[in-house]
């Protein structure tokens, strides 16, 4: 080669040796998210992910408590200036419009939710009481809607689109013995995200699911009274649960919070810009068929 083209190459190598080396602008950057039961499992993950990708975000959850704890543990990923957190239970009105509020007032505004609060119950159908049918509905339906409503009109006000997914479940499109409640209240979640993906598009907002299946390991819904009765409902040791599911599975794999974020974090993202009113199965093929 020519020396003058030789010298060229070697210094446009170079250069782009040190742009590989740059840090990446990291995809979401300067939006504000608001992460619905943030201090259990699922939603501690979903946060830790969309700090790590630039993102501010608004923790929620009815326990202080545990909260307190998350925020902690979050800390060290996030800035000094990119996380918050507000105490609410999310079945409350007044409580939702404080959120919101917390959210305009620490980060001025809000671009992505995670609905994602939630619990489990289980009772053979036949001692299902209205007490444990209207807790699932009134955690489960009307305190998705009442987020997604919040977060929507703050959504339209700001005339800059948005993101949300809610987290419902597997059990939201496949009926699961002994929880009748919990199954129809999962699957009312997905036809609420249906309807206000239609009616969010001419806006710009997007409106998407992850349904997990069991995700035992880092939730506080399988710490509890849940795992005895699935592992009864199935005839297992409750020190079994894990594998149960993991053997029950298509993949032979366990789901795990992580997993969960990963695709929460893409229908969020312009990765899935043109994506809306659908969902994403995060259960090892559980969905899909039965293995046994
Ligand atoms: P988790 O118990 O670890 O977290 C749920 C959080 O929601 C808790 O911190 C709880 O305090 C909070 N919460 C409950 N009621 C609330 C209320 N009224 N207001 C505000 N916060 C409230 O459970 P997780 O596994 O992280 O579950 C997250 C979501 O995923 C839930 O909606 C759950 O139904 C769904 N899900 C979980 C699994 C699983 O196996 N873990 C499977 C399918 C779906």
């Amino acid at each position: 080669l020519p020396e003058q083209e030789a010298f060229d190459i070697e210094y446009w190598l170079l250069e782009e040796a040190k742009l590989q080396r740059m840090p990446k602008p990291k995809s979401l950057a300067g939006r504000i998210a608001l992460v619905t039961g943030g201090a259990g499992g699922i939603g501690q993950a979903v946060a830790r992910q969309l700090l790590q990708e630039g993102a501010c975000v608004m923790l929620t959850d009815i326990d202080s408590e545990a909260l307190a704890q998350a925020k902690e543990a979050l800390r060290k990923v996030a800035g000094p200036d990119n996380l918050a957190t507000v105490r609410a239970d999310i079945t409350s009105e007044e409580q939702v419009e404080t959120i919101l509020n917390a959210s305009a007032l620490a980060f001025g505004g809000l671009d992505l939710l995670v609905s994602n609060a939630g619990i489990a119950s289980s009772a053979p159908f036949e001692e299902t009481s209205l007490a444990l049918w209207e807790r699932n509905q009134s955690i489960l339906v009307t305190g998705y809607f009442l987020a997604s409503r919040g977060a929507y009109r703050m959504m339209q006000q700001q005339k800059l689109g948005g993101s949300m997914v809610f987290v419902a479940s597997k059990n939201g499109l496949v009926a699961s013995g002994g929880a009748a409640a919990y199954c129809t209240a999962k699957a009312a979640e997905i036809h609420l995200a249906r309807c206000l993906a239609l009616e969010g598009a001419a806006h710009g907002i997007r409106v998407n699911v992850v349904n997990p299946d069991a995700v035992i390991r880092g939730s506080r819904i399988w710490d509890g009274k849940w795992k005895e009765e699935r592992a009864a409902s199935n005839k297992i040791d409750s020190d079994d649960i894990e594998d149960f599911y993991r053997q029950r599975s298509m993949l032979k794999r366990s789901v795990l919070p992580e997993d969960i974020s990963e695709a929460v974090y893409f229908l969020l993202s312009e990765k899935a810009g043109k994506s809306t009113g659908n969902i994403i199965n995060v259960d090892a093929g559980n969905a899909a068929a039965f293995t046994r």
